[in-house]
Formats: structure tokens, sequence, C-alpha cells
């Protein structure tokens, strides 16, 4: 066998075998994709654990497993689980040495040591990550944070210096029960409400809203801005066709360009029809807005306030796995996520969301040409 034919015969050998390890590790991971979301967070750790396992096969199935584990913490729930963090360290560090341009090991692991206040460990994985990812607004935020802070210091913004973001309010829909509700009173509540519940897990305020004016619909009705539509739309939410609408409105009554804007709709599926409560938030580029169904008006049903204006400040949905209805979860779970139920909703937000809470505060307040800060 002459050397061409060796070196190609080594080739056929290598992406047989490549090929074979490939469609094995793929298979384990398709299976494991199977099971309830909750027990994938043990079957992986198991997966990768087996002695025999390749680099490769351990580094694509840590890969898989940082797709659920950056969804989830232990400090999403107020009464803590037994959670073998170091066990999931352990595993990220080595995917990280792997692969340190991958963006999911290294959201899944600085968050572990963020939300543990270990800054100085977070903050090469955080370098690593806004290098591979210089857009990924977690990057940034998160290596800002880790660059200023002492281990164990709580992030918090100085309570003189906090940043006051305006809140307007109006009334898309068109329904009269909504009306009876949806009062320039009970908008100012709203505010309160946002007040109360947009908080810290241990009840830090992160920033102050204020309430900078209201629309009725009545005041509005005769708008030309396309919003009004969504006020009652029968259409399934289409989050790319309102966004335009916002974007494109001039009408001031409808879209204060200054303010957060906080929109009183009627959510409608095809199930419960109009008793549908659906709530919705958009950081839109740091101009977002809020859309509340009316029944949830007065912090009706999972803190939906403080949970829209989580998505406002361009956080995502978490998960707590064996929450139940009543479980005081992370302001941002959601059942959607499939790890357990939504619960409540009422435990705080932890340091590595609070990181893209002020990251996108500052943002918005500049992108919206807010100014002030209180006294
Ligand atoms: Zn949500």
């Amino acid at each position: 066998m002459n050397a061409i034919k060796l070196i190609s015969f080594l080739l056929l050998i290598f992406s047989l075998t490549d090929g074979l390890l490939g469609a094995d590790v793929k298979s384990t991971i398709a299976a494991i994709e199977r099971l309830p979301r909750a027990r994938r967070l043990i079957a992986y750790p198991d997966a990768i654990r087996q002695p025999q396992i390749t680099p490769a096969d351990r580094l694509a199935l840590t890969i898989a497993f940082s797709k659920h584990a950056k969804k989830v913490s232990p400090h999403y729930l107020q009464a803590r689980r037994a959670w073998d963090l170091d066990d999931w360290i352990s595993i990220f560090e080595r995917g990280f040495q792997a692969a340190p341009q991958d963006p999911d090991i290294a959201w899944a692991l600085t968050q572990i040591h963020i939300n543990e206040k270990r800054y100085s460990k977070a903050l090469p994985i955080a370098e690593a990550f806004k290098q591979a990812n210089p857009n990924h607004h977690h990057a940034l935020a998160w290596q800002t944070v880790c660059n200023a802070l002492p281990d164990g210091t709580p992030l918090r913004p100085n309570p003189k210096t906090i940043r006051v973001i305006p809140v307007h309010f109006c009334v898309l829909t068109k329904n009269p029960a909504a009306h009876q509700l949806a009062t320039i009173e009970q908008c100012r509540q709203e505010c309160e409400i946002l007040n109360r519940n947009f908080r810290a897990y241990d009840g830090s305020a992160l920033v102050e809203f204020t309430f900078k004016g209201f629309s009725s619909y009545a005041e509005i009705r005769d708008t030309q801005s396309d919003l009004i539509q969504y006020g009652d739309s029968t259409e399934p939410y289409d989050s790319n066709r309102i966004a335009r609408a916002f974007n494109q409105c001039k009408d001031t009554r409808v879209r204060d360009p200054n303010a957060i804007n906080f929109y009183i709709f009627d959510s409608y599926s095809s199930g419960p029809k109009f008793a549908d409560m659906t709530s919705h938030g958009k950081r839109n580029s740091n101009r977002p807005y809020l859309m509340l169904d009316w029944q949830r008006l007065g912090n009706k049903v999972q803190n939906p306030e403080a949970h829209e204006m989580g998505h406002c400040f361009g956080l995502g949905h978490v998960g707590v796995p064996g929450a139940s209805g009543k479980s005081p979860t992370n302001i941002m779970t959601s059942g959607g996520e499939q790890f357990g139920s939504g619960g409540a909703r009422t435990y705080g937000f932890t340091e590595a969301q609070i990181a893209l809470i002020l990251y996108h505060a500052k943002r918005t307040s500049q992108r919206l040409g807010i100014t002030s800060e209180s006294n």
C-alpha cells in the first residue's frame, strides 16, 4: 500500500469511527431529550460521568446539557432545593476548557458563579463569552459586573442614584368591562405594584417606576396608529407585527416616546376566547412596552406586572423543577419551560438577572432620553 492509499484508508477509518461515535452520542442526546425536561437535568450529568466516554462525546453532551441548565438555578425558589452545584460546575468547567467559545456553556457557568456572588470565578468565563459573542447582552452585562464587584457582595444600585423610569398607560381594548377597571387611578396603582414587586430576592429596589400619563380608550379611539387593532385582536399573537406597529406609531397619546408604554388589552385565544389572560413584555431594542390583559390588573394571577416588566428589561423565562402552583418561584418562571409549574412568581431577581436589568435600565434610559434621577 503506497502512502496516498494508506492516508486515504486511515481517513476512511477515522471518518467511519467518527461517524459511529457521532451517531452514538446523537442517539444518546435524542433519548435524553425525550425525557421530561426536569429529568434531563439528571440524565445528562449521568451520561457525562460515564468513564469510557470520549472527549468529543462529552463535549456534545455538555453543550446539550447547558441549554437546559442555563434556564434553572437553585436561586429561583425561596426554599432552596438540594442541588449538586459543584458537580455542575465541574462539568461546565471541563466543557469550557474544551469549547471556550460556546455560548450555552459560558452562559450556564457564568450564571452559576454570579448567582453565588463568585465574581472572580465568573470573570474569565464572562470575558471569553464576550470575546466569542461581542454583542451578546448577557456577556456584556455579566463581564461588567464581574469586573466591578468584590466576591460576596450583592449587586444593588445605589439608592441615591437609582434610575427613574416613567411609565405611560394606554387602554387599547374597547371592552366596556375593561374600562370599568382600567382607570387612571388603577394605573397609578399599577405603578405602585411594579415598585413593590419588581425587586431583588432580598426586597431591594432595582429601578423606580413613576406614573407619567394615561390615555383612556375614549381618548385614543380615533387614532391612526395600527396599534389599536391589537386591543381586541382575535388573530394569533404576532410579536413582530405588534412591534412594527408600535415603532411606527407617532401618536403620543398611544405611544409616549420617552417612557415605557403599558397597554391594557383583551387577550384572545381559540380555547378560552376573550377569557384568555396571556400578557406580554418586549424589550424592543430598549424601547420597551408591556401588554397586560385587563383581567390581570391589580396584580392578579402570577405577579404579571413584574414578570412582563422583566421581559422589558431583557430577561427570558426560567424554570423551577418540581414547582407547584403556589410555590414562591422566581418572577421570570414559566410553566412553558416544562420544568414544573410557573408557580406564584413572587420571589425576586437573582444577581445574574439583576445584572441584565441594570444594564438594560441604562440603555433604555439613554434610548428613551430619560435623564432624571431621583433626589
Ligand atoms: Zn413571560
